[in-house]
């Protein structure tokens, strides 16, 4: 015998469709509250004897009513073989408020959408076969009155509950912080009481506890599971700044919405509150992409001002740290302690932590998005642009994710069904910007594009990943993954003011991660990469370096003798002259008294030149213009030598010896491990506009992104070692042109993913190939892009700049 139950909101229907089927003439217009008994009755169709049962009407299953309470043991205990509900066509959304909570008891279920009559003639259209599969569930519309499709939902009934457990999971996203807490509550279940779990679906349960449904926390008594349910709706109130049923509530009307939106069509318009109207702008099919870039890149310019200032503090700490380790050692020391101190780990870790700023900026803006509903419409926008590219709106999530870290998208990719969705969203995500290569983009960017191009160039470098996404998605559409994506339902929850305790709570969870990331493997990956540049020392240079100092030298003293004439200095004047430079040139700073034996006169003009050439180098440090100097000289003359020994004597000097320092420095490294791989890459690289720095650089970057900038850091300290007041950023910049920083850019954007991205890849998608094939094809694309661009803008003679 097959038990068919009959549920659904009061006057909806059900015991005029039970009257049809039965040929019984039981009352209608029974009103809330009025019946609270079953009618049952059966018959026999086709030879199967059926038992129907008429339930009371409600709009829930909360145990608050006696009808609700009714329906729902009546369902949990008895298990009928289907529940039919019934639906009012005419107000759909009420109705489907109830058979989500059906749905989530996982009974076979069938919908009837009755008064499908009465929705025609307000001018209501559905697409039935888009409803039923968003939402797993057959739906049969009839119109009760005139028992029009009655034979069909028998039919429909036997059939379902022949395949009770055909119907794939469909549940309501109640969002990431309810998920999460329903996740491990239903681990607990399971482990505790898996009694339980044989007759109440075990999703269900930790719902229910959530919602602190007294029926069911009354009927689980373990005190293990109540504590850790009350637990985690005290921390989601907290967090949410409502009940957990509230917002589960909410959640679910969101999901209806969500359905409605792809499936309804409304010809007379109904919807007019305020949240309604905001969807209808931001979900326009003509503005809705053009703000959700705008939203995006809102984001990101906020990402990069706010988080300037914070940056600057953490980068001015790092300086003092290293300055302060350094000082254990006599100035110049040659120790390895001392240089893996300062350039290994305070450099590598310090140059990753200046980030967090920005990465909790990101991700405050990311949070508020979440909570305030929006990136529920983005999907909803996306949705469209996804199935053209044979993904689901779904992987909008993870790919959402992507842009914090690629290893918790891929996981993310889980809560896609089919397979084929979950390997086509998984190999697309290294190509969404992770929060890992923020620091490259934010160390580079700053060094190359004014102020007012640096969110512009940033937020190309995202849509850029994001159109080879869609590229990339399109070429295995079309081959390695043919085939089509199935609908689902994307939530559409009301809009909200986020609390302020969600928002730090999403900031600072990556935040952590991304510190404790800089904790560990990037410590441990900066101390070998240290290793790797630093070792082994080089003994014998291919260069006299000492020899060219000296020439170095000689050139200064010669540039100093001719001074003296131009000052109009006696010989001797011009000697003392010479001196008095020299000792200030070995000992900054050192005033060396004046030559007694000189005339008072020379001895003076002397002093005022000195004078003059100091106010010099302070302006030019101050960047000032350059004539109030002159206009303080009294002596135009005096002006122009001091100004003729700065520029040509004294800087050229020093220029050349950093030079033939920065020559001696990058032997070094070229000799060291590190160089000699980089070295070996070059060559591959070169077509790139690549040095062996860079690819060096680019190794780091293999293990994690984020280390891309601590080796730069390590390679660059190395180099210069650490009297260059240089920051990295003003390092870089003298050594490459904007071009090569673009290709840099999209090199890392695009290619070589992560170690922990490759590993989380294999195993998600259980299969090496299949994370090879995407780490490849990454690397070949990454590789072809930035061959393209930086040959065609050397070209053009973009190289130059
Ligand atoms: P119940 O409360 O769910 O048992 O609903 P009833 O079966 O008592 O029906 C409520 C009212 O809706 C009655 O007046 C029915 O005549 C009317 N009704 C039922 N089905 C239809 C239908 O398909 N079309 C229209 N227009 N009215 C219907
Ligand atoms: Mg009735």
């Amino acid at each position: 015998m097959i038990k068919i139950a009959l549920t659904g909101n009061p006057n909806s229907g059900r015991t005029t469709i039970f009257n049809k089927i039965t040929g019984l003439r039981r009352p209608v217009g029974n009103y809330p509250g009025v019946t609270v008994r079953k009618e049952e009755a059966a018959f026999v169709v086709d030879g199967v004897r059926i038992k129907i049962i008429d339930l009371p009407g409600t709009y829930a299953l909360t145990p608050y009513s006696e009808e609700e309470l009714v329906v729902r043991s009546f369902i949990l205990e008895e298990k009928p073989d289907v529940v039919v509900d019934v639906l009012d066509a005419s107000n759909l959304e009420r109705s489907l408020y109830l058979a989500t909570q059906l749905m989530e008891l996982d009974v076979p279920l069938v919908l009837a959408l009755n008064m499908s009559d009465e929705a025609k003639a307000r001018g209501i259209e559905f697409d039935l076969g888009m409803l039923s599969k968003l939402i797993s569930t057959p739906i049969v519309p009839t119109v009760a009155l005139r028992g029009e499709g009655m034979k069909q939902l028998i039919s429909q009934a036997l059939e379902s509950a022949s395949k009770s457990k055909e119907r794939g999971p469909v549940t309501v996203n109640y969002g990431r912080d309810i998920e999460d807490a329903l996740e491990s509550l239903v681990q607990l279940i399971q482990q505790e009481q898996g009694d339980f779990t044989g007759r109440y679906n075990s999703r269900w349960l930790a719902a229910k506890l959530l919602e602190n449904d007294r029926d069911i926390i009354g009927k689980l008594g373990n005190e293990k599971i109540l504590a850790a349910a009350e637990e985690a709706a005290r921390h989601l109130e907290t967090l949410l700044g409502d009940r957990p049923e509230i917002i589960m509530a909410e959640r679910r009307y969101g999901f209806i919405s969500g359905a409605c939106q792809e499936a309804v069509r409304t010809t007379v318009e109904t919807r007019h509150n305020l949240s309604d109207r905001v969807d209808d702008l931001v979900m326009n099919d003509a503005l809705g992409i053009p703000i959700l870039l705008l939203v995006m890149y809102a984001i990101f310019y906020l990402t990069f001002t706010l988080g300037e200032g914070p940056q600057r503090a953490i980068e001015f700490l790092f300086n003092r740290l290293s300055v302060f380790v350094s000082s254990f050692w006599a100035a110049g020391a040659v120790n390895p302690l001392k240089s893996l101190l300062v350039e290994g780990i305070i450099g590598g870790v310090g140059g990753v932590v200046v980030f967090l700023p920005n990465i909790l900026f990101l991700f405050f803006g990311i949070a508020l998005l979440e909570d305030t509903g929006y990136t529920a419409r983005a999907a909803f926008i996306m949705d469209r642009l996804m199935h053209k590219i044979g993904l689901h709106g779904k992987s909008f999530i993870p790919l959402l994710v992507g842009f914090g870290c690629s290893v918790p998208a891929i996981i993310a990719t889980r809560t896609l069904e089919n397979r084929r969705d979950r390997l086509l969203t998984m190999f697309i995500i290294p190509l969404i910007s992770c929060g890992g290569r923020f620091p490259i983009y934010a160390l580079i960017i700053p060094a190359f594009f004014s102020k007012t191009w640096q969110a512009p160039v940033l937020w190309m470098i995202y849509v850029i990943g994001i159109v080879l996404a869609v590229i990339t998605a399109l070429i295995l559409n079309k081959t390695a993954l043919k085939g089509k994506s199935d609908p689902f339902v994307m939530e559409l929850p009301p809009y909200r003011i986020p609390t302020a305790r969600s928002v730090l709570f999403h900031m600072w969870q990556p935040g952590w991660q991304y510190l404790r990331k800089a904790g560990t493997v990037i410590f441990g990956a900066s101390i070998i990469l240290w290793a790797l540049a630093a070792f082994p020392h080089k003994k014998e240079f291919e260069q006299n370096y000492s020899g060219q100092r000296l020439q170095a030298a000689a050139a200064f003293n010669s540039g100093l003798d001719s001074l003296g004439p131009r000052l109009g200095l006696s010989a001797a004047g011009s000697e003392t002259l010479s001196a008095q430079l020299a000792e200030r040139r070995n000992h900054p700073g050192s005033r060396p008294p004046a030559d007694k034996n000189g005339s008072a006169q020379q001895t003076a003009l002397i002093s005022e030149f000195l004078s003059v050439v100091d106010g010099l180098e302070k302006q030019t440090r101050a960047r000032a213009s350059g004539t109030s100097i002159a206009a303080q000289a009294q002596d135009a003359d005096l002006y122009s030598a001091a100004s003729y020994y700065l520029e040509k004597v004294k800087h050229p000097y020093q220029e050349r010896l950093a030079h033939i320092n920065r020559l001696k420095q990058r032997e070094q490294l070229s000799y060291s491990i590190a160089g000699k791989i980089g070295r070996a890459l070059e060559t591959v690289v070169r077509p790139l506009g690549f040095d062996w720095k860079i690819s060096t650089a680019l190794l780091g970057g293999l293990a994690a992104k984020e280390l891309v900038v601590a080796q730069l850091g390590i390679i660059y300290a190395v180099e210069e070692g650490e009297q260059g007041e240089h920051t990295l950023r003003e390092k870089i910049r003298e050594d490459y042109s904007p071009l090569v920083a673009v290709c840099v850019l999209l090199f890392l954007l695009i290619g070589t993913p992560c170690m922990a991205t490759l590993a989380v890849v294999r195993k998600e998608s259980e299969s090496w190939g299949w994370a090879l094939l995407q780490w490849g094809w990454l690397t070949a694309m990454a590789y072809l892009v930035a061959l393209v661009v930086y040959q065609v803008g050397n070209f053009f003679g973009l190289g130059l700049g």
